[in-house]
């Protein structure tokens, strides 16, 4: 962030001037409790009391230009923002302690501390300084927490803002999440073990959970949680509130109904929801744009595990590139960008969802109008935030200026949009009401200014009294004009002069030498070094009538503009379903621009257990690199499990996760990176790929990498894709096999899903003999001299070598490293073989009735025919085994 205006310097504030001249201030500021607020100054009593409202968030108590903070928030907020702390006004030995902030560079600090995940409670003055007695009285307007943000200047273009509420009852989830900036409201219940896959997916700004929640659940979150009274979750009251928000008889048209089954646990946290955003928003309740309810079998499901490993929205390392979202982001608008980012996180179950995406974006490659389209849609401003905005009264002129720019090219956006299909739909929605078109023309200027509080919005026209009194400040420079040189003329004072100033208002200027010629009428105002200054009766008027058209056209402005804002509540839902068509033909013409540019195909969907990919290739690698190596899959009832070798950074990974993306992007609806694909029922996605330390969480690599595997071992079936990573690599060769072999085994004969299974346990290859539905394939390398060539090609069988030696060459370990390494290498081959290390370790493993070793005893006990001995000799026998033994 760019340094702030007042950043290290102490601010000389309004109030620290005010405290000095209060003679009680000494005395009474030592004691701060609001209890004890008799003994404090007015104003103190009126920060100490609103403060007590507000005791979780940081309170912004406005003095004139500034805005201040006190006592333990100051020593907050000059921490968080880099500002200075001051003291003023020490007392009883206890000073305080305070900081402030100027009025107008408010936006870039809030967007600070929301981003630290404070809030802040902006207090202002409502009152009229001139008629109060005692302090301005002054009123919390605004309060900004980092889920309920809707400010253009605090959020970001590209990102959903949701504040989550959720309720816990006995290993259930219910879970309420509204985005305040768009108006999309949603309820899903779901077990409590799927909070971390939830939190991941939904990426609040902001939690809500009852107080008697277990806070173990949030511990290590980065996300605020904020925990408010558990009644606050009551679902029949959230239900009776929701019925009278959406003014319907009963929530049956939403999906909820409770008559047929136990209401959903999610409507509690509704309830709590919409009362912490009430509390935010100065006790009105904003304009929902309705109410879905989700469930997880609409979506394909993805662990948080997995979006993290598919690096969807944000990197392993938390970097917002390279992403498969950073890659295909080409959107026009903020609202294009946040609906992709919705889609890749929420795939699609439902192949006549799916082909409907996929069949527009293929009647955009057909027409090839994306171009055009693309151009258009840049016009378009962020309509849905806009809208959000209106809802709240908070937009801004220029915000009603862009929507009435936006709404002026729809028309010819709606006419290019290719007909049939999901485009009919979108035309439709795109066709908003001309009347708002008609009234934001009518009413707001071309070019509004910032602020209604300084005029400049309103356009000529719209109101013949605003039109009358802007009239008079018009005429303003006429009419002094026509009097200097009438004056001059009946004065006969060649360089009288008429002037305005701000101090002394209007005013005839007369220079001391022709004072003796002013005429009787000219009463004396202000009197100069060499001039005298007068005002006549004449000038008098015109000065009330001048200065009070000014104040009285920007209160009517103020007026005009909330009128406006009254109008357009009627319109917000047809608003928000042409925002939401503008997303989708934005997020079409984005997949269908990337589709032609890098050469994907729609894939085809069937019943069958199948998925087969033809040349598939890595979307963001092969974006990154030259020679991307496309390689194939093929998976159906007879071949489900693929166990694949190969060298280190030979391109197991990048194979692996290409699959999972080109299943995620065509269950998106997208063509995908391949020359055919053809996909039947999926349900889930599992990934358990890379070792990660979870050190915040407390968990080692291994036992990520084992709590990741339990979650897949419990919850793949038959149409889930799992891709496995090198498991068993966190512990000792010994258990890492074993566990990597059963865990194989499991999936194969338990869970039947389709697997690509990476390993360096070269024994685990052996499993393909065991198993029919198991297949090796590997990618090779070859030796070049004493380098290492990656091919990078998929292929049928297992792996010859594992190059780890040539790898760690190829990674700069020092040659006699590597030197040595290969000694030891070709010794510990040749012990094994000789001492049966190598078989020792399928042994126990795979080896149904282990070869027993040839030895003395075995021997001679093979020899003995029982039936043929005597009881002594067998006694003999006894002794001499034991002997041998
Ligand atoms: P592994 O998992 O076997 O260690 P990776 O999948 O991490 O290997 O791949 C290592 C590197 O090889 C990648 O970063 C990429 O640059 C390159 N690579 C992987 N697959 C291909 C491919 N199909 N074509 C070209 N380069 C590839």
């Amino acid at each position: 962030m760019a340094p702030l205006p007042c950043q290290g310097i102490a601010l000389q504030s309004k109030f620290s001037i005010a405290f000095n001249h209060i003679p009680q201030y000494r005395k009474t500021m030592a004691k701060k409790s609001a209890s004890e607020a008799p003994t404090h100054t007015p104003m103190m009593q009126q920060y100490l009391a609103l403060k007590a409202d507000h005791q979780d968030k940081l309170v912004f108590y406005r003095m004139g230009d500034f805005y201040e903070l006190f006592y333990d928030d100051a020593i907050k907020a000059a921490r968080l923002l880099d500002i200075t702390l001051t003291t003023r006004g020490a007392s009883a030995g206890e000073p305080i302690k305070m900081c402030g902030i100027p009025f107008h560079s408010l936006e870039p600090y809030l967007a600070k501390l929301v981003k630290l995940g404070e809030s802040v409670a902006i207090c202002e003055q409502v009152g009229d300084p001139a008629t109060s007695k005692g302090p301005v009285e002054r009123k919390v307007m605004r309060v900004i927490t980092p889920g309920t943000l809707t400010d253009a200047a605090l959020l970001d273009d590209k990102q959903e803002n949701r504040l989550l509420a959720i309720r816990m009852v006995r290993g259930k989830m219910g879970m309420a999440w509204l985005s305040l900036a768009s108006g999309d409201f949603a309820l899903m219940d779901t077990d409590v073990e799927k909070l971390p896959s939830e939190l991941e997916r939904l990426r609040p700004a902001e939690i809500l959970i009852s107080d008697e929640a277990e806070l173990t659940l949030f511990d290590q979150l980065r996300i605020p949680v904020r925990r408010v009274a558990s009644w606050q979750f009551d679902a029949a009251s959230a239900e009776r509130n929701l019925t009278r928000h959406f003014a319907v008889h009963d929530l049956a048209g939403f999906g909820l109904s409770s008559n047929n089954r136990e209401p959903l646990l999610a409507l509690g946290a509704a309830g709590a929801l919409l009362e912490y955003v009430r509390s935010t928003q100065g006790g009105a309740l904003p304009a929902l744009a309705g109410l879905r309810v989700e469930s997880h079998s609409q979506y394909i499901e993805l662990d948080a595990a997995t979006r993290r490993n598919l690096e969807i929205t944000e990197t392993i390392r938390g970097e917002a590139a390279p992403t498969l979202f950073s890659l295909l982001d080409n959107c026009a608008t903020g609202m294009g960008s946040r609906l992709l980012a919705q889609w890749l996180h929420h795939p699609l179950r439902n192949h006549g969802k799916i082909l409907e995406r996929q069949s527009a974006i293929g009647t955009l490659l057909d027409v090839g109008s994306s171009e055009n389209l693309y151009t258009q849609l840049r016009e378009i401003a962020d309509i849905e935030r806009i809208v959000s905005r209106i809802a709240l009264k908070s937009a801004r002129p220029r915000d009603l200026a862009s929507l009435r720019d936006s709404l002026r090219v729809l028309p010819d956006l709606a006419a290019q949009m290719p007909d049939g299909g999901l485009f009919s739909g979108l035309a439709h929605a795109m066709q908003a009401e001309p009347t708002i078109y008609q009234l934001l023309a009518a009413a707001i200027l071309p070019e509004p200014g910032v602020l209604i509080r300084e005029g400049g919005v309103i356009a000529d026209g719209y109101s013949s009294d605003l039109d009358e009194l802007r009239a008079i400040q018009n005429n303003c420079g006429e009419f002094l004009t026509m009097l200097e040189s009438r004056e001059r003329e009946r004065t006969g004072i060649a360089t009288l002069r008429v002037e305005y100033n701000r101090v002394a208002g209007f005013f005839i200027e007369v220079t001391n030498s022709y004072v003796g010629q002013v005429p009787d009428d000219y009463r004396r105002r202000q009197t100069m070094k060499n001039a005298e200054r007068y005002i006549t009766p004449e000038l008098k008027q015109f000065e009330e009538k001048a200065l009070s058209a000014n104040e009285r056209a920007l209160a009517l402005e103020k007026q005009l503009y909330e009128s406006v804002l009254d109008a357009l509540q009627s319109y917000l839902a047809t608003l928000r379903l042409t925002a939401q068509a503008v997303a989708t033909l934005d997020v079409l013409v984005c997949l269908a621009q990337r589709a032609q540019l890098s050469g994907y195909i729609a894939p085809q969907f069937c019943d069958d257990a199948v998925l087969n990919i033809d040349a598939g290739r890595h979307p963001v690698v092969e974006d990154q690199i030259d020679d991307f190596i496309p390689n194939s899959v093929d998976f159906h009832l007879a071949r489900k499990l693929l166990l694949i070798t190969g060298p280190n950074m030979g391109g197991k990974s990048t194979y692996m996760r290409q699959v999972a993306l080109i299943a995620l992007l065509a269950h998106v609806g997208s063509y995908v990176p391949a020359t055919a694909a053809k996909i039947g029922r999926l349900d889930r996605i599992f990934t358990r790929i890379g070792a990660s330390d979870d050190l915040a969480g407390g968990r080692s690599t291994f036992m990520v990498e084992m709590t990741e595997t339990a979650n897949i071992l419990n919850n793949a079936g038959e149409h889930s894709l799992v891709l496995m990573d090198e498991v068993g690599r966190g512990t000792s060769t010994f258990d890492g096999l074993a566990l990597a072999w059963s865990i194989a085994k499991a999936l194969i004969e338990k869970n039947r899903c389709y697997t690509l299974f990476a390993t360096h346990y070269f024994e685990l290859t052996r499993l393909a003999q065991d198993y029919a539905q198991v297949a090796n394939v590997h990618l090779d390398a070859v030796e070049h001299k004493d380098r290492i060539v990656f091919l990078h090609a998929v292929q049928e069988g297992p792996a010859s070598q594992s190059y780890g030696v040539a790898v760690a060459s190829l990674a700069g370990v020092p040659k006699e490293v590597v030197r040595g390494a290969k000694r030891k290498l070709q010794e510990l081959e040749q012990g094994s073989f000789n001492n049966g290390l190598q078989a020792d370790l399928f042994a126990p493993i795979f080896t149904a009735e282990p070869e027993v070793e040839s030895h003395p005893a075995i021997e001679l006990l093979a020899a003995v025919i029982p039936d043929q001995i005597s009881p002594r000799e067998a006694l003999e026998m006894i002794y001499k085994l034991k002997e041998l033994i």
